[in-house]
């Protein structure tokens, strides 16, 4: 029988970015916590030695192709293997105490779907799993009792800020953005980015996608969208703030206009402790802040003709319905053809804003329709860098 001191927990993605740095945090409190389901999409080496080390009950490939290697990597342990998308959902479903949602993109989905539905504690990193599908999983989450931690660095910030007041007391949330490497460039310099240049973040280090919307500020867009699900005080009350340094996460202003931010240096172990502690507070070995040594901050206001991406997702969230999974899906799919060399960078936010022009399906109403919606996306994404390649 488990120790009752400690937790179940379950971390989705674990060999990525988000999953290595909370993998790093539980080592520091490594009794406290027992491993349920660890999860990677094609990294069956990685996964097997974070298994290994770490006792899970479960490990899962999403690739089943990459079962033979994971299952003789972890012969013998006592951690049992799976493979394929269903078993990742099969996974989420044994309700750890705690569930780390940190696979990129929609893919994400069905397992942060059914650790939600299992009523126990969702840490979201996944943030395309609430673009697509934002007003199911939040239903989900309320139906099920279940708490959904923010864990993207600007939403826990806003998460903090919000244990000063109230939500109905909020006046405005301002979610703060570095503007990415490309922050002083002009369209005409962009036309040439290459992948190595777009996934070298000035200030975080993070997995390609991410990085890539970062340079696009695609990914401030997706996060107005997290935003306006997470913490309901209306869109028109959420700004965005260019802010270099990446020291204030985010800001909370009140009705009496006091303005509570949240400060820290660029790492996310620090929103991530936040969230595997919560409601508590845990030692990290992260990087106090040391205001003397930034000196400055600067603050700038979006240049959205230079970086359209943000436009494009406020105006998916106004549109609703199916535009929100439409943007999502088509970035997704625009953003692997960069990486891969078939897209440039420009014609990323070009590519998704076609597609919402051009794709109109009915509202979508349930999981399935979501789906729908993200595979013909898809396909028409594809099918149109195909267009482009030749
Ligand atoms: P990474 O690319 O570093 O890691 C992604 C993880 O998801 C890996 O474990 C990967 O497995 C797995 N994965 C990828 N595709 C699939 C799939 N189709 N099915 C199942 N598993 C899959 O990403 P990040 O850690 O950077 O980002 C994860 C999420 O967190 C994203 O939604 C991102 O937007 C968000 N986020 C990330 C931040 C960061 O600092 N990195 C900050 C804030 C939010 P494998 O290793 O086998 O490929």
């Amino acid at each position: 029988m488990t120790d009752p001191a400690t937790r179940t927990i379950s971390i989705f993605g674990a060999t990525g970015s988000v999953g290595t740095s909370t993998l790093d945090l539980i080592r520091l409190e490594r009794d406290k916590y027992r491993v349920v389901a660890l999860t990677a999409n094609s990294d069956a080496e990685g996964l097997a030695k974070l298994a290994k080390e770490f006792d899970a009950q479960v490990a899962v490939i999403a690739d089943a192709s990459r079962y033979e290697v994971l299952n003789d990597l972890l012969a013998g342990t006592g951690t049992e293997v799976a493979a394929g998308p269903d078993k990742l959902v099969d996974a989420a479903s044994l309700g750890a105490d705690w569930t780390m949602a940190a696979i990129v993109g929609c893919a994400g989905l069905p397992p942060t779907l059914a650790a939600l539905q299992c009523g126990k504690t969702v840490a979201l990193a996944n943030k395309e799993a609430l673009v697509s599908a934002g007003a199911l999983m939040m239903a989900e989450a309320q139906q099920a009792g279940a708490i959904l931690l923010p864990v993207d660095s600007e939403h826990n910030a806003i998460f903090q800020c919000l244990q000063g007041g109230r939500i109905d007391q909020v006046r405005k949330i301002t979610l703060t953005a570095s503007g990415g490497p490309f922050r002083t460039w002009s369209r005409e310099q962009m036309t040439s980015v290459t992948p190595a240049q777009a996934v070298a973040h000035p200030n975080w280090d993070m997995g390609a996608k991410i990085s890539v919307d970062s340079a696009t500020m695609m990914n401030k867009g997706l996060e107005l969208i997290e935003a306006h699900h997470l913490f309901p005080v209306g869109l028109e009350n959420i700004d965005i703030l260019v802010h270099p340094q990446s020291v204030i996460h985010s800001m909370v202003e009140y009705h009496d206009c006091s303005t509570l931010a949240q400060l820290g240096s660029p790492d996310m172990r620090i929103p991530i402790a936040s969230a595997l502690a919560w409601p508590e507070r845990m030692k990290t070995d992260c990087l106090p802040l040391d205001l003397t040594k930034i000196a400055t901050l600067n603050f700038e206001a979006p240049d959205h003709d230079r970086f359209p991406a943000i436009k494009l997702a406020r105006n998916a969230i106004e549109a609703g319905g199916a535009v929100p999974a439409i943007l999502n899906a088509a970035n997704e799919v625009a953003v692997a053809g960069f990486l891969n060399g078939d897209v440039q960078f420009l014609e990323i936010t070009d590519i998704v804003s076609h597609i919402i022009d051009s794709y109109s399906p009915p509202n979508p109403d349930n999981l399935a329709d979501i789906f729908e919606i993200d595979t013909k996306t898809r396909e028409r994404v594809s099918a149109m860098i195909e267009g482009i390649k030749v």
